[in-house]
């Protein structure tokens, strides 16, 4: 029995509601906030010079000792990477799998902050109390071991939050979706609000097994038996890397690991005994040395045609430690995340080119979605028969599918709420509140160091990249306003200068005769003959050139 007038319940998103990344929320009961899940999001290509971008942290920081700890779901950056740079401004425990942590683990210490944080591990089933919640530990299948789906116990009932998951019933290391556990608290609680996994709410079916691709890849060792075989995927996905090397080491191949994050993945996950890879059948690519090609199976990182990895260097012919041969096999198992198809797409095609075969997911089933399809969410749904229900983890066509899924499957019209980032539900004794857009909730871009990259940064970035730019400099005298140097016009990307001289000294020219016409021509206001050199550069280069490069006038006094 919930007292008379309970704590009300806030669930404030700050990302992953709009976009697949940086996956955030802040669940908060009687002034205390636990945070769910913190993630980075990797850049889109017209994203100029951003190596990643982040939830809009200022909300979270005006909290300050309000947030009392952190919950991952599980070990992907999208969930995780977000850490190393929150912990600067705010302090408190992390809480997940072993595996995840370790995951995790990585940037925090990379950015020197592993002092500012404790890492607590918990395992399946464990319910523990964290700040003002009970929170229990439900075991899911997912593309990285150990993730948690997670229930709140809440003083406004329980909140099921599934992480990123699928129903696979024969996953590589037979650690089903716990979906006993779902069906046990609903049944004795009742679930008052499901928050899901909308990656691939829009896909019918059923996702693949793990253990298909297995097979898949046994049989391309088999028929590529006296070729070296180099193979890529996410350095996370132990169980598929625990697959390519089952199916390199029936074939009597050595595995060879490529790329940083490959090599200190695969020794966290053995020494974690998550990973099953005999030692005489392990090296690193650096000391594979005259090994008989035919013998070795690389597993390389860049998967995602991530422009510096191991497998792009070696597309390019600029990796150092293997060069690629006529007679080589590249298998990648994997699928370009949204956003990745042009970069993996020019790895592919610089394998293509050095004589290689490649063999990726459009031609052979070798790989399978880690996500939930449409009737693996029905599953969910049926078995969590929740009061409420949001969907999460998607882009705005993914929660709206999803959302009609849940309806479809008897959650009442008005209970399903389609939040996005930068919303809260408020649950309270009487139904649940939405609120729209309380919190700011916009990109954080991160080029370098954090922060200083806003998004009109980026709109310069974009016309710079597009237009390129002109530089007016013009100097007037400071008591009489008159123009006693210049104009002067620079240019990058507008037009090649040394060929268009003429149209340079005409521009130069206009702009001349409008600072020297100007109303109040001796007035020495440098704001106001800034506006006049830009409108009438501006004015200028595109009546003669249709473009619009970028205008900057730099006006001095002298
Ligand atoms: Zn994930
Ligand atoms: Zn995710």
């Amino acid at each position: 029995m919930r007292p008379v007038v309970a704590d009300k319940v806030t669930i404030t998103f700050l990302g992953g509601l709009n976009e697949i990344g940086r996956n955030c929320a802040a669940i908060e009961q009687g002034g205390q906030i636990v945070l769910l899940d913190c993630g980075i999001m990797f850049p889109d290509l017209d994203m100029l010079g951003i190596d990643l971008v982040l939830p809009d942290f200022t909300w979270l920081r005006e909290q300050g000792d309000k947030v009392v700890g952190c919950v991952l779901s599980h070990g992907h950056e999208d969930h995780t990477g977000g850490l190393a740079f929150l912990l600067r401004d705010l302090s408190f425990p992390i809480y997940g799998s072993a595996l995840t942590l370790g995951l995790a683990k990585n940037r925090i210490e990379e950015a020197g902050l592993l002092k500012r944080t404790e890492l607590i591990p918990v395992t399946d089933g464990e319910r523990k109390k964290i700040g003002p919640f009970e929170i229990e530990f439900i075991p899911v299948t997912h593309s990285v071991p150990h993730g948690f789906a997670t229930a709140w116990h809440t003083s406004q009932g329980v909140i099921l939050h599934s992480g990123d998951f699928k129903i696979d019933l024969t996953p590589v290391d037979m650690r089903l979706t716990d979906l006993a556990l779902i069906g046990a608290i609903a049944k004795d609680e009742g679930i008052r609000l499901l928050l899901s996994d909308s990656t691939n709410a829009d896909e019918h079916g059923h996702s693949h097994s793990e253990t298909t691709i297995g097979s898949t890849l046994y049989n391309l060792f088999h028929q590529y038996e006296g070729r070296r075989i180099i193979t890529t995927c996410f350095a996370s996905h132990i169980h598929r890397i625990q697959q390519i090397a089952d199916a390199a080491i029936s074939f009597d191949r050595t595995v060879a690991t490529m790329g940083l994050s490959m090599k200190k993945n695969v020794r966290m996950a053995r020494e974690m005994g998550l990973l099953k890879i005999p030692d005489n059948k392990l090296l690193d690519i650096d000391d594979v040395g005259d090994l008989d090609p035919a013998k070795v199976c690389v597993i390389s990182t860049g998967s995602q045609g991530e422009p510096m990895s191991a497998l792009a260097l070696l597309a390019a012919n600029e990796n150092r430690r293997l060069s690629l041969h006529e007679n080589d096999v590249i298998i990648m198992s994997s699928h370009p995340i949204p956003g990745n198809e042009a970069n993996v797409s020019k790895v592919i095609d610089g394998l293509v080119r050095a004589g290689a075969e490649v063999v990726h997911s459009g031609i052979a089933e070798v790989h399978a979605s880690g996500h939930a399809k449409q009737e693996e969410l029905k599953t969910l749904l049926s078995i969590a028969r929740p009061d409420y229900f949001t969907p999460v983890h998607g882009e705005y066509r993914h929660l709206v599918s999803h959302a009609k899924l849940a309806r479809r499957m008897g959650v009442t019209d008005e209970h399903v709420q389609v939040c996005e980032d930068g919303d809260q539900l408020v649950l309270k004794d009487k139904g649940i509140d939405h609120k729209q857009k309380v919190v700011p909730a916009g990109y954080l871009y991160v080029d370098g160091v954090v922060g200083g990259v806003g998004d009109a940064v980026l709109r310069d970035r974009k016309v710079l990249a597009e237009e390129g730019v002109v530089v007016v400099i013009v100097a007037i005298d400071a008591t009489t306003g008159a123009v006693i140097n210049g104009p002067e016009v620079i240019t990058r990307g507008w037009v090649y200068a040394p060929e268009a001289e003429d149209l340079i000294d005409q521009c130069a020219e206009a702009v001349r005769e409008a600072v020297e016409n100007r109303p109040g021509h001796d007035t020495t206001d440098i704001e106001a003959v800034a506006r006049v050199v830009r409108k009438t550069a501006g004015k200028f280069v595109s009546a003669h050139t249709k473009r619009r490069p970028m205008i900057v006038p730099v006006v001095m006094e002298a």
